[in-house]
C-alpha cells in the first residue's frame, strides 16, 4: 500500500466545541501524520469555491453558511492509504450512520455540523490539498 497525502477539514462545529485536539488524537493514533495545518475563518466566496461541486445541491447554502460561520482547521493527513483510511476513520457523512467509534459517530451533532472533512479520491485530494496549502507549507 502506498503512502497517500489527504486533505482534513476540522470543521466549525469542533473548533467552537474546543475538541480539535481530541480529533487530532485519533488522527495520530490511527498513524496519521500531520504534515500542514492551519485555523482560518474562510471566507463565503471561498467555501462556495472550495464545496463548488455541490452548488447543485439543496444543502449548498446552508454548507457553505456553516463552513463559514467559525473557524476551521485545514490539515494535510499523510499515512499508508490516507485517503480511504481517513474516510473510514470519519464515518459516514450523517452521524447517525456512522459506525460507532468513528469521528462522526463520537462528535458529529447532524448531517450538516459532521465535524469533519476528508477527501473522497486521489484526485480530489490533490486539488483539494492545493486549495489551501503551497507545496513550501507541506513538511512531510
Ligand atoms: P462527505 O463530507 O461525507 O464527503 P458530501 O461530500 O456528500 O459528504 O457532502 C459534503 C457535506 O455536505 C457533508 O459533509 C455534509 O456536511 C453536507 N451534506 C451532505 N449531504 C447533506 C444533506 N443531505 N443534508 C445536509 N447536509 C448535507
Ligand atoms: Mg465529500
Amino acid at each position: 500500500m502506498a503512502i497517500e497525502r489527504t486533505l482534513s477539514i476540522l470543521k466549525p462545529d469542533a473548533t467552537t466545541r474546543n475538541i480539535t485536539g481530541k480529533i487530532n488524537a485519533i488522527f495520530e493514533e490511527n498513524g496519521f501524520r500531520i504534515i500542514a495545518q492551519r485555523r482560518v475563518l474562510l471566507t463565503r466566496s471561498e467555501t462556495e469555491r472550495f464545496y463548488i461541486i455541490h452548488k447543485e445541491r439543496p444543502f449548498y447554502k446552508d454548507l457553505c453558511d456553516f463552513m463559514s460561520s467559525a473557524p476551521v482547521v485545514v490539515q494535510v493527513l499523510e499515512g499508508e492509504n490516507a485517503i480511504l483510511k481517513n474516510r473510514a476513520i470519519m464515518g459516514a457523512t450523517n452521524p447517525e450512520e456512522a459506525a460507532p467509534g468513528t469521528i462522526r459517530a463520537l462528535f458529529g451533532l447532524s448531517i450538516d455540523q459532521n465535524t469533519v472533512h476528508g477527501s473522497d479520491s486521489a484526485a480530489t485530494a490533490a486539488q483539494e490539498i492545493a486549495f489551501f496549502f503551497k507545496e513550501t507549507d507541506i513538511v512531510g
